[in-house]
């Protein structure tokens, strides 16, 4: 009865993200009591395996002994002071760390606390920039469809998900948005690679036509993430970079969601060899343990904003919690694992064994495709299998198969009618068979009523 009662006082005075909190009227809500590795326990003793790593944040397991001592120990010494005129520890040494880590060029980290501040971060500096060095008719940004960049109102402007968008179109700044290389959309036997350059030329004449009046191009690397985890070919990435230093563009990678070992690589932009002139950093960089982020860019931008003050030429923008001393412990710690572990190594293993169990889902008659990207599987649910007609949206059946997960004990969560597994990198190849064994029934269930 634990759960029950929590869950009436949370009704009561709660309203939780990306919820019909109507629905809770018939679907109860699960009070989670404690975690450790892959699991959550609720109160009373139901486990359930987190395969969608908590909404994409965690890396090595809840409760992880490492990350946990290091927060004990900072949490002593230092919890938080302000990061203007002062500075700490943590953070320095977590932004030389990045500036280690990440593609070369990136020299500079700023610190915001969440992934939709990072991406307003790098929009604002990137207009920023062009404002400073005398081209102020550069005011526009270039998306992909079916993008996703977060939910404050510049992140939304520059995103291409109906669901969050639509409703508050009124408010956002007009963006260029250019057909996607998403390959769930390549013809029947082309590869992923010639479909991703096929689509290129779209964003090619985009910026042939509009370069003079764009500031950037944001995008996030190999993997749409909450654009239904649709997927694309790295040779994208490195037309784009080419494509944006010729006509005199940015390039912003938001890695919010693939950053951290998520797609076989430390960051997705290694796949094309290729340098941001801003990256986004969030999610997994604390481990899943506290919010933070960082915007990582290159000595030629911070030195157009770098004079005396009378220039008035500053980037002034600041969150209260800018370099949270815990939160940079945490991420601390997380990179520590990386250092110590050979984290990629091991997770090429699982996913080798992701793919392998798979391979059932593929010949389903309600599977139109199902992808991967390293730790990424992705299994598209369709109404009809050669025509690709989706299901009504208003069936709910993603909903269905996560109702039917959780009363087996894996936490998946369908983005619309698509499956996916997003697990945590120290999931064991026996629980990795539980999490499909638990996706298969309850899809073979959905898809039969
Ligand atoms: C989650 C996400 C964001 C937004 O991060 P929040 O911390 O939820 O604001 C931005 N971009 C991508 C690619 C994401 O997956």
């Amino acid at each position: 009865m634990k759960n029950a009662i929590l869950s009436q006082r949370d009704l009561a005075v709660l309203w939780h993200p990306c919820t019909q909190m109507h629905d809770h009227e018939t679907f109860p809500l699960i009070p989670i009591k404690s975690g450790e590795g892959v699991w959550l326990e609720d109160f009373e003793g139901n486990r359930y395996l987190d395969a969608i790593s908590s909404w994409w944040v965690n890396l090595f397991g809840h409760a992880n002994p490492i990350i946990n001592a290091a927060l004990k120990n900072q949490l002593d010494n230092l919890e938080h002071v302000i990061f203007a005129g002062f500075t700490h520890e943590a953070a320095i040494e977590l932004a030389e760390k990045l500036v280690a880590i990440t593609p070369a060029g990136l020299s500079r980290c700023f610190y915001a606390d969440n992934g939709s501040a990072a991406v307003e971060v790098a929009l604002k500096m990137s207009f920023h920039y062009w404002q400073n060095c005398g081209q102020s008719q550069k005011t526009k940004f270039i998306t992909l469809e079916n993008s996703y960049h977060g939910e404050t109102l510049g992140a939304l402007a520059v995103g291409d998900v109906a669901l969050y968008k639509k409703t508050y179109a009124p408010l956002l700044m007009d963006v260029m948005t250019v057909s996607s290389p998403d390959c769930y959309f390549r013809e029947e036997g082309e590869s992923w690679a010639d479909y991703s350059t096929r689509q290129f030329v779209h964003l090619e004449q985009t910026l042939q036509q509009h370069a003079n009046e764009v500031c950037a191009v944001i995008i996030e690397p190999l993997v749409q993430c909450a654009g239904n985890m649709r997927m694309y070919d790295a040779v994208y990435l490195k037309l784009l970079r080419e494509a944006c230093d010729k006509y005199g563009v940015h390039l912003i990678t938001d890695e919010i969601a693939v950053g951290f070992g998520r797609t076989g690589t430390l960051f997705a932009c290694e796949q094309a060899a290729i340098s941001p002139d801003f990256l986004c950093l969030s999610k997994g960089l604390t481990g899943g343990y506290l919010p933070l982020s960082a915007v990582l860019t290159t000595d030629k931008i911070y030195g157009a904003f770098y004079d005396d003050y009378e220039k008035l030429s500053a980037f002034l923008h600041s969150h209260s919690y800018t370099g949270n001393a815990l939160a940079c412990r945490a991420a601390l710690a997380t990179l520590s694992i990386f250092e110590s572990q050979d984290v990629l190594a091991n997770n090429s293993i699982l996913a080798a064994k992701m793919t392998v169990l798979a391979q059932r889902f593929l010949n389903h008659p309600n599977v139109a495709e199902v992808r991967q990207t390293g730790m990424i599987v992705a299994i598209e649910l369709v109404k009809n299998k050669t025509t690709r007609d989706p299901y009504p949206w208003q069936e709910r059946r993603g909903l269905q198969v996560y109702r039917y997960a959780l009363s087996k004990g894996v936490l998946l969560r369908p983005l619309g009618n698509v499956i996916y597994f997003m697990p945590p990198y120290v999931i064991t190849q026996d629980e990795l068979t539980v999490m499909f064994d638990v996706a298969w029934q309850a899809m073979v269930n959905v898809t039969t009523k």
